[in-house]
């Protein structure tokens, strides 16, 4: 990595147009740090390229001069990948003026987009056309196609339709030394040879700039039915997802578990929440089944389901949404858990995958040694049964410092990730590694993975000028 001269930035400026590269310290400031404000950096000047062709210029130039890229999309990433480091020797590439739709296909089910494009108007532009784009986050309004590709994000939908990685039918992308792979096919089947982009999805930009993303389309789901139920644990949540499989197949779209711990933060701090039910539960959970509109009777579907789910002692109480405004309070209590630790003081946060049939037993577990390692530590769990995943976020213990509860994250970080690494689970299951993560990867996941990852990171990006220091721990 060579330090940015004038010379290249001013290579840069004339490539790109006054618009496309920012340096006055006002305009660069909003890039250096990332959406919590947990992660910052310094970066010379922001590289704002309109289309894949400037891209092109962009990475050619700075390959040619030595200068490092961090690519950066919405900003929204949870792992500080978007950021540069402090040296002020990275520039930041921001894809968002590249905005445009290039193609919208429904009878091909599928949408040809720009890295740029916010997920939100990629859903819209599907709906236009009476399609479902699944990919659904808490962070949609803002985060962006290339870094939803690049953190392979999960969300919601993914119990019935997969992660990014799932929705991607082809990929376009500068390479490091600038050239373009032109990947970007609509095809179902296509088996010649090494799948490249996989190579890219989840890569977090260390291999390279995804500029356009061919992605597929389903068929609207404006059949819609939801309720919140109460769980004695953890294992009743995971016979409840098969149970709602035998009887509503496919169309079983959000299967969300909220421990009573996570619901009191939600209660307490946001605005118009209420409890859901008389009583007070340790467990709840949060279903949808949704389907096209001639098929199938769900309300019948789901009264049939939660009525055995009642019999087996699986839930204790219903609430059926009867209307969408009650939809959408009950999506409320699940959507503002992630906020309402705020107010609590600092959070540490696990995002872990386990085995579904393992949720019982890691809760079990992880809880036991988290009580020995700090008495009252708050677990705030919560996440997708379906996917095995688990949002497993501390809050400091009642009455205890801010200082006191930071003092012991490391500890209390370890405990839980030993736990995860003993049952075979990851310990990051849709956010991604950036730097937050990098350490714990060196321990956590296989050393021949890392060696391989090592090994296509050379083969790609052999003078590491791609978002060097994220993903990867040094060998
Ligand atoms: C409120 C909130 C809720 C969230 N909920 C979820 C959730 O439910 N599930 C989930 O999986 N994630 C969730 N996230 C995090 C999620 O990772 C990001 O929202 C999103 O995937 C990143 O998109 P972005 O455009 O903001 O990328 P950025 O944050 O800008 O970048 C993320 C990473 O991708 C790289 N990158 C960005 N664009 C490109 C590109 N064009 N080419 C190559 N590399 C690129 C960056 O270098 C960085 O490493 C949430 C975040 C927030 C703030």
């Amino acid at each position: 990595m060579q330090p940015v001269s004038d010379r290249v930035i001013d290579s840069l400026r004339s490539a790109l147009g006054p618009r496309g590269v920012l340096t006055a310290r006002d305009d660069v400031a909003p890039y250096l740090v990332d959406w919590r404000g947990a992660h910052r950096g310094d970066a010379r000047a922001i590289l704002r390229p309109a289309g894949t062709e400037e891209v092109s210029t962009v990475v050619r130039l700075c390959h040619d001069a030595g200068v490092a890229l961090v690519p950066q999309g919405g900003n929204t990433g949870l792992c500080g990948g978007a950021v540069p480091d402090s040296s002020g020797e990275q520039l930041v590439l921001s894809l968002g003026r590249m905005r445009r739709i290039r193609r919208c296909d429904p009878n091909d089910d599928s949408i040809t987009v720009e890295a740029g494009v916010v997920l939100r108007d990629v859903q819209q532009a599907a709906a236009d056309t009476g399609r479902l784009f699944p990919l659904s986050l808490g962070s949609e309004g803002s985060c962006t196609i290339g870094g939803v590709l690049a953190t392979n994000a999960g969300g919601t939908g993914v119990l019935r339709y997969g992660m990014m990685r799932d929705l991607t039918l082809g990929l376009e992308v500068v390479l490091p030394d600038g050239r373009v792979w032109d990947g970007l096919r609509t095809l179902r089947k296509d088996n010649t040879g090494y799948d490249l982009k996989h190579l890219f999805i989840g890569a977090e930009g260390t291999l390279g700039i995804i500029t356009a993303a061919a992605l597929k389309l389903f068929p609207a789901t404006p059949r819609r039915v939801t309720a919140w139920v109460a769980m004695p644990d953890v294992a009743s949540a995971v016979a409840m997802l098969a149970l709602l499989r035998e009887h509503a197949g496919d169309h079983v779209s959000a299967w969300e578990l909220m421990s009573r711990q996570a619901l009191d933060l939600v209660l307490a701090h946001a605005a118009g929440t209420q409890e859901p039910f008389r009583r007070e539960h340790a467990w709840y959970g949060l279903l949808e089944l949704s389907a096209p509109r001639a098929t199938a009777d769900l309300d019948a579907t789901l009264e049939t389901a939660l009525g055995h789910a009642f019999e087996r002692g699986l839930v204790t109480d219903a609430v059926v949404a009867g209307s969408p405004a009650q939809r959408k309070s009950l999506w409320a209590l699940r959507e503002g858990i992630s906020e309402a630790q705020n107010p609590e003081g600092p959070s540490l946060k696990h995002d872990v995958s386990l085995p579904i049939g393992d949720l019982p037993a890691f809760v079990e577990r992880a809880g036991r040694v988290l009580e020995g390692v700090l008495p009252g530590v708050r677990r705030v769990t919560y996440g997708h049964v379906g996917d095995g995943n688990l949002h497993y976020n501390l809050s400091k213990p009642v009455g205890a410092t801010d200082a006191d509860f930071v003092a012991r994250a490391g500890e209390l970080s370890g405990a839980i990730y030993d736990a995860v690494s003993l049952m075979s689970g990851s310990i990051s299951a849709e956010h991604g590694i950036g730097t937050a993560k990098r350490e714990a990867a060196r321990t956590y996941k296989d050393p021949v993975e890392l060696d391989l990852m090592r090994a296509v990171k050379r083969a790609l990006d052999p003078d590491d000028l791609m978002n060097p220091g994220k993903v990867l721990p040094p060998a």
